[in-house]
């Protein structure tokens, strides 16, 4: 089977790998894109999504993603739809990658757009209420449940942000803490006790969630006592950290101590000149769609000047 030559290959398929290739190929790069086996990303689980600029009554996160999939199809990307780029080779030029259907390929400039997913306390309540109340963003799912009662789950810095986040929307936010301090940093810690209706259960972790078509509360177990107790709330925010979908790459891009792609700043250029990274792959702070496409369209606009200056276009 003979090996084809992509300029462009587009690995992921949140809005950032739709936005880089809308603009890939409105630039003639002839982007192929692999969505890997969740083809829409993260926003393939929520609903409602009424932050992105430009849709006033909201929209729904699938029928968004399914949204820039035409508008990128429209333009020539040709999608790979479920299929996953499982192993890259980005030593030898062009790059070489592989896909899970068998397919090898080599590509004078990747686009790494492969997100990162929320982590779940693994209970099986998670499933049943998903969409219906357990959220894992406080800013996408948050106003949906503005003047009630809600929980937040975690200590770290998102926890943190997600509790006084909510907490100007709730009159009462609960911060399920599992050990007996935050590990946020200092200054988020302050705000937190500082926010007179956040309340924190320490060395609590959540048994169960109540409730079968909503969120009806959360039962909740003392790991030092072994005490149940149940807390009536409308909404549990998972905020126990994200995993960046950067496996693959490990070795050969640079990465944090948690394994977010590191770019240049202000720009999608990666260690590897000609490899960019765009979305929450290389974005733990912001994490929003907005973002992601803010930057897919970066990594797209550095992979065509990439391009023609090395007289490859
Ligand atoms: P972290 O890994 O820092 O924190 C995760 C928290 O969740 C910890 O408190 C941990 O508990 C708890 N946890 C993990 N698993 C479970 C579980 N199964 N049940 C209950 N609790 C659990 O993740 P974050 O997402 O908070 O932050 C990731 C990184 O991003 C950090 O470096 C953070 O500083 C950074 N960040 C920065 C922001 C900013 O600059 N504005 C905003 C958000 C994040 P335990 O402490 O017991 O291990």
């Amino acid at each position: 089977m003979s090996i084809l030559t992509h300029k462009c290959v587009i690995v992921g398929s949140g809005p950032a790998g739709y936005t880089a290739a809308i603009y890939a190929s409105r630039a003639n790069l002839d982007p192929v894109l692999y969505t890997g086996h969740e083809p829409g990303g993260q926003l393939m689980i929520t609903n409602d999504v009424e932050n992105f600029p430009g849709y006033p009554n909201g929209i729904v996160g699938p029928e968004m993603m399914a949204d820039l999939e035409k508008q990128a199809r429209r333009f020539g990307t040709v999608v790979h739809l479920g299929t996953l780029i499982n192993k890259v080779d980005f030593s030898q030029r062009p790059f070489r990658l592989w896909a899970d259907d068998g397919t090898e390929m080599l590509a004078h400039t990747v686009v790494v757009a492969t997100g990162a997913s929320a982590k779940w306390l693994g209970i099986e309540a998670e499933r049943r209420l998903a969409n219906k109340g357990i959220s894992a963003c406080a800013v996408c799912d948050g106003f949906f449940y503005r003047k009630q009662v809600v929980a937040v789950v975690g200590g770290g810095d998102t926890a943190a942000e997600e509790a006084t986040y909510l907490a100007k929307l709730c009159p009462e936010v609960h911060l399920i803490v599992r050990k007996g301090a935050l590990r946020a940093s200092k200054i988020m810690q302050e705000r937190v006790m500082k926010t007179s209706n956040i309340r924190v259960h320490w060395h609590s972790e959540v048994a169960d969630v109540l409730g079968t078509e909503a969120v009806e509360g959360i039962r909740l177990i003392n790991n030092q006592t072994q005490e149940y107790t149940n807390i009536p709330v409308a909404a549990l925010f998972i905020a126990i950290g994200h995993q960046p979908n950067t496996q693959i790459f490990k070795n050969q891009l640079d990465m944090d101590e948690t394994g977010y792609l590191i770019t240049k700043p202000g720009t999608a250029h990666t260690n590897i000149e000609g490899v960019f990274a765009c979305g929450d792959a290389q974005d733990k702070v912001y994490r929003q769609a907005i973002t992601a496409a803010g930057t897919g369209c970066m990594a797209a606009l550095d992979a065509e000047r990439y391009l023609t200056e090395n007289s490859i276009i």
